[in-house]
C-alpha cells in the first residue's frame, strides 16, 4: 500500500496517526462509480424523446429550467454559502428569500441542511462527517458502499445533527425558525407551482399535469442528484490543486450544472471563500449571483479570494 500526498500530509497533521488514504482505487470500483452517477441522468434524458409532442414540450422545459436554477442557486449561494459559512452578509428580505428559494430545493428544511454540512466540514472525511465516502475502508465493496452511503444513503439516518451545537445562530432567528417549520409548505409550493404555470401557459389540464411531472417531480430528482455529487463524486474524483485536509476535489463536468460548487477542493480548503471557482476557466455562476446581489446593494461584506488567501490554501 502506498501512500498518497495527500494521505503524507494528513498523517503530519493528524499526529503520526496511520495514515487516512489507502490504496488507489481499481478501474472497476471507479467504472461502477461512474455508471452510478451518470445511468440515472441519462435514464431520464432517454425518457425525453419518448415523451415529446405528447407528454413533454417547451413549456414544461422552460419550467424546469427556471424552477432548477431558482431552487439549486437557494441552496448553492443561500443554504450553503451564506447561511452555512457566512461567506457575505444579507439584508433581511434577501436572507429570507434565500431561505425560502434553498428550501424548495427539498433537501431539509434549512436548520437540518446548515446543521448537517456544517458538521460535514467540522469532521470531513473523518468519523463524524454525516457523509464521507471514505469511512468504510479503500476495497471496491467499501468505496460503493461509501458512495451509495455519501450520496444518498446518509439521508435516511435517523438520527439528526445537533443543531444546538452546530447552527445556534439560525435557531436564534425567529425568520429562519419559521421557514424552517414551513417547508411542508414550501415541498407543496415547489411541486404545485410548477403545475399551475404549466396549465396556465398551455390552458390545458394537460399541461399541468406534464409540468407537475417534469418541472416538479423530475427537476426535483435531477437537483437532488447534482447536489448529492457534491458530497460523493466531489470527494472521490477530481483535481487536488488546494490544500484541503479531506479528499474534496474539484470535479469540472459538474460546474455548470451545480452552479460552482463542483470546485469543491478550494471549497474545503477556504470555506468561506463567496467564490468557488477562483483558477482561470473555473466558471462559478453562484458567485457571479452573489457579485450581481453585492451591486445591488442586497448583500454586503462579501468575502471575495484575494490573491493572500489563495497563496495561503494553494498546495505545494
Ligand atoms: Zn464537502
Ligand atoms: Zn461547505
Amino acid at each position: 500500500m502506498t501512500a498518497t500526498a495527500e494521505g503524507q500530509r494528513a498523517t503530519t497533521t493528524n499526529g503520526g496517526a496511520k495514515p487516512i488514504f489507502g490504496e488507489r482505487r481499481g478501474f472497476w470500483p471507479q467504472f461502477g462509480t461512474y455508471i452510478f452517477i451518470l445511468g440515472p441522468f441519462v435514464a431520464v434524458i432517454a425518457a425525453v424523446p419518448f415523451a415529446w409532442g405528447w407528454g413533454l414540450g417547451w413549456v414544461d422545459i422552460g419550467l424546469a429550467a427556471f424552477f432548477y436554477t431558482l431552487t439549486i442557486l437557494g441552496v448553492t449561494v443561500g443554504f450553503h454559502r451564506y447561511f452555512t459559512h457566512g461567506a457575505f452578509k444579507a439584508k433581511r428580505g434577501m436572507r429570507i428569500a434565500l431561505a425560502i428559494a434553498g428550501s424548495m430545493a427539498l433537501q431539509g428544511p434549512i436548520l437540518h441542511w446548515v446543521a448537517d454540512h456544517r458538521r460535514h466540514h467540522a469532521f470531513s472525511d473523518r468519523e463524524g462527517d454525516p457523509h464521507s465516502p471514505w469511512l468504510f475502508g479503500t476495497s471496491p465493496i467499501a468505496l460503493m458502499r461509501g458512495f451509495w452511503h455519501a450520496h444518498m444513503g446518509w439521508i435516511f439516518d435517523r438520527k439528526l445533527t445537533n443543531a444546538e451545537r452546530f447552527a445556534p445562530d439560525m435557531l436564534a432567528d425567529k425568520d429562519m425558525v419559521r421557514v424552517h417549520k414551513q417547508f411542508g409548505m414550501w415541498t407543496a409550493v415547489t411541486l404545485v407551482a410548477p403545475a399551475v404555470l404549466g396549465g396556465l401557459l398551455t390552458w390545458s389540464w394537460w399541461g399541468a399535469v406534464t409540468a407537475f411531472f417534469w418541472a416538479g417531480l423530475v427537476r426535483v430528482g435531477f437537483a437532488h442528484h447534482v447536489t448529492w455529487s457534491t458530497n460523493s463524486v466531489c470527494h472521490m474524483i477530481g483535481e487536488r490543486p488546494f490544500k484541503s485536509r479531506d479528499k474534496a476535489a474539484n470535479f469540472w463536468p459538474l460546474a455548470i450544472l451545480s452552479m460552482g460548487e463542483a470546485w469543491h477542493n478550494l471549497h474545503h480548503a477556504d470555506p468561506t471563500s463567496a467564490r468557488h471557482g477562483v483558477l482561470r476557466g473555473q466558471i462559478d455562476i453562484s458567485a457571479r449571483l452573489i457579485w450581481v446581489f453585492e451591486k445591488f446593494g442586497w448583500v454586503y461584506q462579501v468575502r471575495w479570494p484575494t490573491p493572500e488567501r489563495l497563496a495561503r490554501v494553494t498546495a505545494d
